[in-house]
Order: structure tokens, then sequence, then C-alpha cells
């Protein structure tokens, strides 16, 4: 590597921030590098920056440096040529030939993707700091969990530890930029000569995510090879691929409780390493959009955090206007309320979440755009960040996409307005490129960490501060723990049979703790607190812990702070009401003392009591019975269609009857399900439990939400096809069917799940081939746009009426009331006032002897609101087809926003009508949202394993035999 001298006013600076412990370096000044430079890159990167105001003196150029190689070296082209987009190979490629040839940089795993895609890290730092990597990852991690420190040892540690700056690019596939960048970033943070990037490499390690969903990565690239090279416009856009990643599109910023296997391998790699910042690089606003923390902000988080957002976005500002680039703001887009987002991981503990908005092109294609709001990359038939909301009742938080002027995220308006969160606005009409983007992300993070190098100092102190006032919180203010209670669910309506125990939901709870690094105990005795008792065995979560903010913010019900304020995604997310765990939150100081036992992963092992031929497994609401089911296929299952009091054990309605077998004992054991052996079979009311042959349908152009479906359903491992119009179109769908499932989808109601993505006449075949090897992923289409159409409607009504089942979730649940399938059933929409981002609702349940009700003990349960229709059954057919219903009182909202519960009141939640031969089971709920409602799963569970004994007529006493 070639090096010069260092200046002398550089090296004095060194000796200042090396030699006094605390003392703030000065901030070196912006000069030219002291090497050659490479100067075709400069000439193409200016003929590909369309316009010299989007481009700065920090990028306008790229140092030489002997055996270290640009992009250009390893793939042929530097960054942001156009159409040029990298796959994740030839990323990796590249930071491997960069790490090989710089002892600046190092690759380190990360983890491997569903679709066995690598997951790397690239570091930056100076030599000496990459040569002893570990003893930094040490000191931060002492700082992380400072527990035991005295003040004088944790300045001894800040005065030798650099704070860790972390970059991810490419969650979102369409947003293809930032992984472009960033190739180019650790080229120049590695062999750029000059007093600004020493301090950087000396001050600052620096990390960056290759592609942070590698599947998506390569699917998106391939398609846009495919498709979209040819777009000039945004009047051009054309489609985008069906899928990302295996289940979910931008969801996988939204996996609050990390169900996707890669983003488990981030929080892991997190949880580390402890980057005091990750910085999230996204692609949806015109020209960046650096955030700053706007409220709603969860009052949780330490307030030092609140602080340091604006520092670093207002730094930024300065930076960039100051070189002349327009269309730079923040305070404005995306508030501090939800703490899913992936990046949230590192406010979540006790780090500093950082993101942009930048403006793409979803591709590599220079185009000509509008600075309107929501600027984000063309193309993709689900919504990144830019597009069409989650979810309608989401919509008026997202304002500052639509041009909303509502407080909190809504802020961002006409995007060319000068405001005083954006003092420079950008042209409205302007040909933007690929480069350009790369400009302003690399311009933008490089000011991001001049700022981070000059304070780093001050960084690792409030990371320490933070770490340690999380600590101090617990111990000072209530509430002081939790505790998930053993032999759950405890309390019990007056006159029904003991609840028999599950504890799988518990496990859930706890295990989501326990990878997000919280420490939960396990109480070894009786837990005597001032007004209550808890059974050994019960799970207690202490908030005196370096993440005790977070498991508070986890475990408590979210208290909207202001009614007025719009959010940009959920309000609710409370996860006992969410998993129907009781979470108890204690006042009690003295939960701080309970001696527990520390508990790594909870797994909890099921039992059969007795002997006997014949096994009872309890209907206890777990999910786990499904398994069950499955994995017992071969088996003659019965389920009891009542409680029954068999011996000294209650058998509650639905548990399953089947011969004893040393392998059913095993599984049972395996999925923590509790069950009595008995004599024989109790002679009670019983029915066959028939495996259906499943299909979930899917649209092409929203895939997501089935997504979450299909997780769901693969977890627990229920047998299903995923099924697309192809198959609808084809018919005689009884013939292969006897339940189809229909997840959330078509947003727009009844019409956009029949039509789809509006065909314009050209075909967008999404299939496997030997130059797009990643297309025709779970599933191929000769054409994905056109939708089922009317023939595809006509084949459900025919599927129903032949005696098919036919279940719809959440916004699914138009069609059926639309299109006339159940002629009793109408689906209204909320009024324009009303707002319930994801809310926490009572859902009454009315008519608790229906199959679907099977497991669950309370006639009151906790449903996520899922913006679904608002349905109407006539007055004379409710009782014989609505099985619950919203209360809609002030009182049912538990958890969350919804503002005009009273439309709601008491609306159907889920009708079951019969129609013709088959039947038609409408959820307004969403019964598998995003891996968090858990405890309403087994209602869509219980209503597929019980699908040809449902009652004719909800109202009859018993099923149909
Ligand atoms: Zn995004």
């Amino acid at each position: 590597m070639c090096r010069m001298k260092l200046p002398t006013r550089f090296l004095s600076l060194a000796a200042i921030v090396a030699g006094v412990a605390l003392a703030q370096p000065k901030q070196p000044p912006i000069q030219p590098p002291t090497q050659a430079l490479d100067e075709e890159y400069a000439k193409l990167v200016k003929e590909w920056t369309t316009s010299p105001q989007f481009m700065s003196p920090l990028v306008d150029h790229l140092p030489k440096a002997a055996g270290v190689p640009t992009t250009r070296d390893v793939l042929g082209y530097y960054v942001g040529q156009p159409k040029k987009l990298t796959k994740v190979a030839d990323l990796g490629r590249y930071y491997r030939a960069l790490a090989a040839a710089s002892k600046r940089v190092k690759v380190l795993p990360v983890g491997t993707t569903d679709e066995g895609r690598e997951q790397i890290v690239a570091v930056v730092a100076d030599e000496e700091t990459i040569a002893n990597l570990d003893k930094y990852k040490g000191y931060l991690a002492r700082l992380a969990d400072p527990r035991g420190l005295s003040e004088q040892e944790a300045h001894n540690v800040i005065a030798q530890a650099k704070p860790i700056y972390m970059f991810i690019g490419g969650l979102h596939s369409a947003e293809t930029g930032p992984p472009e960048m960033l190739m180019e970033l650790a080229y120049r943070l590695a062999v750029e000569d000059s007093p600004l990037y020493d301090q950087i490499r000396k001050n600052v390690i620096v990390m960056m995510s290759a592609a942070a969903e590698p599947d998506g990565r390569d699917r998106y690239a391939e398609w846009y090879y495919k498709y979209k090279l040819a777009e000039e416009n945004e009047q051009d856009r054309v489609p985008g691929p069906p899928y990302w990643g295996k289940y979910i599109f931008h969801d996988n910023n939204r996996d609050i409780n990390y169900s996707q296997v890669t983003m488990q391998n981030w929080l892991k790699f997190y949880l580390q390493w402890h980057p005091p910042i990750m910085h999230d690089l996204h692609e949806s606003q015109p020209l960046l959009y650096t955030f700053s923390g706007q409220s709603p902000q969860n009052p949780t988080l330490d307030p030092i955090l609140y602080a340091e957002l604006p520092w670093f976005s207002d730094f930024e500002l300065t930076k960039m206007i100051g070189y002349g680039m327009p269309g730079v703001w923040t305070h404005a887009f995306v508030d501090m309320w939800s703490p899913g987002y992936l990046g949230f991981m590192s406010s979540n503990h006790n780090g500093m979440l950082r993101m942009y908005e930048t403006m793409g092109n979803g591709g590599a294609n220079t185009m000509r755009r509008t600075s309107s709001g929501g600027g984000g990359p063309p193309g993709p038939p689900q919504d990144p960040d830019s597009a069409a909301p989650a979810e309608p009742t989401a919509e008026a938080g997202r304002g500052g996409r639509g041009g909303g002027t509502v407080a909190g995220s809504g802020r961002g308006g006409s995007m060319t307005a000068r405001e005083w969160y954006r003092p420079l606005p950008p042209p409205r009409n302007l040909e933007w490129s690929m480069r350009n983007n790369t400009n302003y992300m690399e311009t933008g993070v490089l000011s991001a960490l001049e700022l981070t190098a000059a304070f780093s100092k001050t960084i690792l102190e409030n990371f320490y501060k933070k770490s340690r006032n999380a600590v101090e919180s617990g111990s000072r203010e209530a509430p002081y723990g939790y505790v998930l209670p053993a032999g759950q669910p405890a309390a019990q309506p007056a006159g029904q049979p003991a609840a028999p125990k599950d504890m799988t939901r518990v496990a859930f709870v706890v295990n989501v703790l326990r990878m997000q690094g919280i420490e939960v105990g396990e109480a070894k005795n009786e837990v005597k607190l001032k007004d209550v008792t808890y059974p050994a065995g019960s799970l207690i979560v202490k908030r005196n812990q370096p993440y005790g903010r977070l498991a508070k913010i986890l475990l408590e019900k979210q208290n909207y702070p202001d009614p007025n304020l719009n959010t940009y995604d959920d309000t609710g997310w409370t996860m006992g009401l969410m998993s129907h765990a009781d979470v108890q939150e204690i006042a009690d100081k003295a939960i701080l003392d309970v001696p527990v036992q520390p508990v790594d992963v909870l797994n909890i092992t099921g039992a059969v009591k007795g002997e006997g031929p014949v096994y009872a497994v309890l209907h206890n609401g777990s999910n786990w019975l499904s398994t069950l089911r499955y994995r017992l296929k071969d088996v003659k299952f019965e389920a009891i269609d009542q409680a029954y009091k068999s011996g000294a054990t209650d058998l509650p309605a639905g548990s399953f009857l089947f011969p004893a077998s040393a392998r059913a004992k095993s599984e049972i054991e395996k999925l923590g399900l509790q069950a009595v052996a008995l004599p024989q079979a109790p002679d009670v009311k019983k029915h066959l439990v028939d495996i259906p042959r499943m299909a979930v349908f899917s649209t092409w152009g929203s895939t997501q939400d089935v997504g979450w479906v299909r997780y769901a359903f693969d977890h627990f491992e229920l047998a299903y096809d995923l099924i697309y119009k192809e198959r609808i179109r084809k018919g005689n769908l009884r013939g292969s069917y006897d339940v189809i499932v229909i997840p959330s989808q078509g947003r727009g109601g009844a019409k956009a799940l029949i039509f789809d993505i509006e065909s314009k006449g050209v075909p967008y075949a999404y299939t496997k081939s030997a130059i797009f090897p990643s297309l025709g992923a779970y599933g191929e289409s000769e054409d994905i746009t056109g939708g089922m159409g009317l023939p595809g409607v006509a084949e459900l009504d025919k599927f129903v009426n032949e005696g098919g089942v036919l279940i719809t979730l959440g916004a699914s649940s138009f069609l059926p009331a639309e299109i006339g399938i159940t002629r009793t059933v109408n689906a209204a929409r909320t009024s324009a006032a009303f707002y319930a981002p994801g809310p926490i609702v009572e859902c009454e349940i009315t008519n608790p002897n229906h199959p679907i009700f099977y497991g669950y003990t309370q006639r009151v349960v906790p449903v996520r609101w899922a913006g679904g229709p608002l349905l109407t059954v006539p007055a004379g057919e409710r009782r014989r087809t609505v099985l619950a219903q919203f209360p809609g009182q002030d009182k049912s909202v538990l958890s969350g926003l919804m503002r005009g519960v009273a439309e709601t009141r008491n609306r159907p939640a889920i009708v079951d009508e019969p129609v013709g031969q088959g039947r038609v089971i409408l959820f307004s709920t969403n019964p598998a949202y995003r891996w968090q409602n858990l405890g309403e799963f087994n209602m869509l569970a219980n209503a597929i394993l019980n699908f040809n004994d449902l009652p004719k007529a909800a109202a009859a006493a018993g099923p149909d035999q």
C-alpha cells in the first residue's frame, strides 16, 4: 500500500488523541488527498453525474493505491456506472479482494440466508485496529454491559475503545444503490490519504454489510437485467419481481420478533460486536433525507439518543448544503415509535439507529424523475418505503410520502418547498442517475464519519451512559420487572373447567427476549411478592439489566403518547397480548432480589400422564397441536366435541384422541403438549380430524402478507400448495382442494385481489433460467400480470358451492363479501377520520362452542386490529353466522392507538357462512400477522383442522357428522 508522509499538523493531533483520554480531537480540514488520482474515474463519474450540483468534493476523485484494487479492477466497472448492478457473489468477491490487498480491511462472516447465500460484513480501520479487532470488540462489550464497572474503569475503557459505525445497505432489494456505494466507500476509506481519512481510520471502526438481504439482492438484480434496462422515466416503470426474500419484502424491516433467518443473523452479529451506531441506508425520498428521531418518540429509550440523532443529521445538512447539494433535509419522515425496524436493533440495545432515504431509480438506469413525495424506486409490485401504505389504516400516517402535512411522521409536504428543515430544496424535475445517488449517500456518510471521528469519545461515553442508565433505571423506576407465571393460563372464568397449561406460548415470548440479548431467569422456588405469589418455575425478567429498557418496550402496553400524532408503522406490539401469554408487570422492587437460574433457551417438554392404549392430547390452545396432527398424519385422530371430565383430568373441547404409541409420545413431549393415557376412548361425541388438501392463494403483485402466512404454516408444519391465478383459472379447484386460504392482500378491496397487476399487453414472465437462476422461486408464471380475473372468481364460487371451505383473512375478506360469494355478509370501509395503525383490541367470542375456539377459555380475547373490512351481517343472521365481534368501546383498545373506535362497535370479527355445499370463513382480523399475534393463530389452525366438521349453522349445538 502506498502511504504518504502524514502532515505534521496531523501527527500532533494524533498525539493529542492518543495521549489525553477524553479530550476531543479537533476536526481536521477537508483536504485533497496527497496521492495520485485515478483520472479515468474522475472523468467517468463526472459524465455519469447529471449536474455539477449533485457532486461533492468528497467523491469527485478516487485515489490510486498500488496493489489495492478498485471495483473496476475486480468487477470491470466503477460504482455508479449506468445499468450495472452487482450481485451478491461479486460483492463478496470485491470485498475479499480488497481485504486481501489491504491490511486496513477485513471481511467477517455473518451467516447464511434461506437460499444459502452468504451474509458478510467488511471492516475498515487503520492497520493497528484491524490487527487487534478482538481487543476493540472486547472494549465495546464491556461498555455494552457496564455492570460492575466503576466510573473510573469505564473511563479507562473509553480511553482505549473505538466506536464501530456500521452501515446496512440493501435491506430493501428495490433500493439498489447502497450495496454499490458501500464498495466504493470501503475502498476510499482504505486508501485515501488526507487528514480526514487518517482520523476516521484511527478513531472509528467502519463496518458495512455487503447486501443486507442477499436473496432479494440477486433476485432483484436478475429481474432488473431481464425487464428494467429500458426504463427512462417514471411512466416506463415495469412491475417488480414477485419476491425479494423467501417470505417477505419490505417487512424485513418490520420483523420485530426476528423470525427470518437473515434478520436473526444480523441480530446475532450485532450482539457480538455492539456497534454504537448502526446506519440503515434506504431509498425513497428526494434527494437525501437523514433521520433525526422525531415524535412520537418512545419515552422508554434514553433521552441521550434523542439528542444524538439531530446532532448527526444537522451536521450532515451543514456539510452537504455547504457543498451546494440541494434536496438534503431532516426532521420529518419516520418517527421513533415502533422498535421493529432492523436498524432499531442498535437503539434498542443502547446504541444509535441512523437512517437515510435517498432517491433511487429502482435499478441503475439514468431516468427523468420528479421530486415528489415518495420519490422512491419505481417498479416493485409491493410497496417499499415509498409506495403504497402497508395497510389502509396506516395511510394517514405516511403523509411524508404522499404529501400529508400531519404532525409526526407526516411532515414533508411538497418536496420542493423550502422549509426550516429543508433550506435548499431540490429541483422539481431532474435527470437522476445511480451515480448521483451514490454521490449523495457517500458524501452524507463520509460527513457522518467525519463527525464520529472528531467526537469518537463522546459517542463512546454516550454509549456507556445509555447502557449504565438502562441498568439504573430498572433499579430506580417501576416496573421493576415482569413475571411470566408457570402453569399458564392461571386465571379461569367462573364455572369453567381448569384450563390446561400451555407454556409453549410463554416459551415463544421468552425465546424472542433471549434472542434480543435480554436476560430471563427461572425462579426455582415460589416467588412471594407483596400482594401476589407465583409458582416455582415462573420466568422472571428483571429490569435492572442493560437491555431492561427493551424488555419494557416489548412487554408493556403501548401507551401512545398523543392521539393526534400519526405514526409510520404499528402503534401496538405488546408481546403478551399478541401471543396470549400471561405477562405480569411488577411494581414491587423485591422482584429484583428474587433468586433465579439464568435461562438460555426455554424448551417446554410435554408429558403423557398415566398408562393406557388411548392418548388424549389436551386442547390447551397450543399452536403445536396442529404440528402434532401433521407429524402423525397417517394416524386416525378424533376430536371431542365438548369438554369432558375423564377421572381427574378435564379434557377441553377439541382435545385429540388417538392410539397410544412410542412415536406419538415422543412427538407430544418434543412439542410441549399435555396428554393423558386412558384405558379407552371416552364415551363422548367426537369427530374425525382429517387433514385437508389445502391451498394458499397468492396474487403475483402482493406476496408479502401471504409470505407471513406461509412462514407460520411452514413453522408449524401445516401442508399446503401455494397457488396463483394460473391454478385458479384452470378450474376444478374442488377436485384438488378441501380448503383454500386467501391471506390478506389486495388492499384496495376485491378488485385488487381479482385483477392484481394491471396488464399493459406486455407479458412479464417469472421463470427460472440459466441466466436468471433466482427467478421462478416459490412459483412460476409466464406472465405475472392480469390477475385471476372474473373467470377466476367464478372458479372460487364454484369451489365453495361444491363443498370447499374458503378462508379469507384481513383485507381479503372484502372479496367474498363484495362479489357475493357470501350473500348475507357485506363489507364496508372505515371513515377518513378513522386511524388505527395496528393496535391490539378486544374481540368478543359470541359463539364459544364453535370449533374455531377450541383452546380459548376466555370470552374476550386480545386481537390485533388488521385494518380489514367493517363487516355487516343482517340482524336475523348474526346468531347463525357471526362467531366473534369487536366490542368497540374505549376500553377495548388494549395497546396502541385507535382513533374512531366506535366505528368498530359490534362489527363482526369472524363470520362463518355456509354456502352451497361448502362455506366461507371471513376473518376481518389477520390471525397470521408478521409472526406477532400467535395467540390468534389457533383460530385459523382450528378452522383448518376441523374443516369438514364445522356446524351447518353456528348456532346449532353439535358439529356436522
Ligand atoms: Zn427501504
